[in-house]
């Protein structure tokens, strides 16, 4: 991969939300041009909507059902316990820079262990961090982009009422996680109105409720997989809304990079450029800045009939040429 665009720029394709238009991208920025280049494929950098990348020092555990892998008190949270904050920020930086490599540029992350957990991520180039208070003292006093928080099973659903009054009034990002295993905490999330839902494979009847409210919903689907909850249905209905978007889940269990989701995700739902404009919108709905991949033709991409199909399914680190990185700093 060669490291700075030549100064002439890359003549090619982008694809990104808006469609595929030719053009030139040079010094990071991207040019439309009448002529219809094609020798090299641009896509924006992609968007990990759902990260839990302090686990990343655990990888690979057993197959273990949901609740006795990473509910709390399972265990994942007893492998964490024994590391330090350094080894588990040293772990973060590890995986980042492998997701960053494949062309995932932002991580939005939910921090655990109050705090004292955000010093973990926080500061790292490309993560988001929601931080989880475990009080409202808290969250009254939290510095982070927003609140991740558990499932409402896990939570006192008071306290998470005057979290989420807080969430507001400080304007930041209340987040949530609901319908993973079943219904039976989903009802209490709508109620809260979330920025950010995480979920709902299991409980695609209820879908309805936070997308007539345009919340936007973040499904993990090789997570889901792991787990033995894998849901078409769901996937069927997500793909159709415009506030759908992908993350990994726990770092333990995948790394954070959005390219080999999607090679995952595309033979599950089945609708390409839905997961692929699933991978690249979180940068407009959270306001994030975004780089650019430069896809050459020589290895995958060659005799693709279906460019979006051949990036979703197939494109590997092997493909990229550059990444452009996103040129404006953004620390979270
Ligand atoms: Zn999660």
């Amino acid at each position: 991969m060669r490291m700075h665009a030549s100064s002439s720029g890359y003549k090619g394709i982008l694809i990104d939300e808006e469609g595929i238009r030719h053009g030139i991208l040079v010094d990071g920025k991207f040019e439309e041009s009448r002529t219809e280049y094609d020798e090299y494929v641009f896509t924006p950098t992609f968007f990990n909507a759902h990260t839990h990348l302090g686990d990343a020092i655990g990888k690979d555990p057993p197959f273990k059902d949901l609740k006795s892998l990473v509910a709390p008190g399972g265990y994942k949270f007893k492998v964490l316990s024994s590391y330090s904050v350094e080894e588990l920020r040293n772990a973060v930086i590890h995986e980042i820079k492998i997701a960053k490599a494949s062309g995932t540029s932002a991580f939005l992350d939910f921090r655990e262990s109050g705090i004292e957990g955000l010093r973990v991520t926080q500061g790292i180039e490309g993560v988001i961090t929601l931080g989880r208070p475990n009080s409202v003292e808290d969250a009254e006093k939290i510095d982070c982009m927003g609140f991740g928080m558990s499932s409402t099973r896990d939570h006192e659903f008071e306290l998470l009422c005057e979290i989420r009054k807080i969430a507001k009034k400080r304007r930041l990002i209340f987040a949530i996680h609901a319908g993973e295993m079943d219904c039976g905490d989903v009802e209490k999330a709508l109620e809260l109105k979330p920025d950010l839902l995480v979920h709902m494979n299991s409980c695609p009847e209820l879908l309805k409720g936070f997308i007539d409210l345009g919340i936007p919903i973040v499904s993990c689907i090789r997570s889901n997989a792991f787990f033995g909850l894998l849901n078409s249905k769901a996937y069927g209905i997500l793909s159709e809304y415009e506030k759908w978007l992908l993350g990994t889940d726990n770092a333990m269990l995948f790394n954070p990079s959005m390219l080999e989701e999607m090679h995952f995700a595309s033979i599950v739902v089945r609708r390409d450029l839905e997961v692929f404009k699933a991978c690249v919108r979180g940068f407009r709905l959270f306001d994030v800045p975004r780089g650019y991949v430069v896809f050459h033709r020589e290895g995958n991409l060659r005799n693709s009939r279906n460019l979006v199909s051949s990036i979703v399914r197939r494109a590997s680190l092997m493909d990229i040429e550059y990444i452009q990185q996103v040129t404006e700093k953004f620390i979270y």
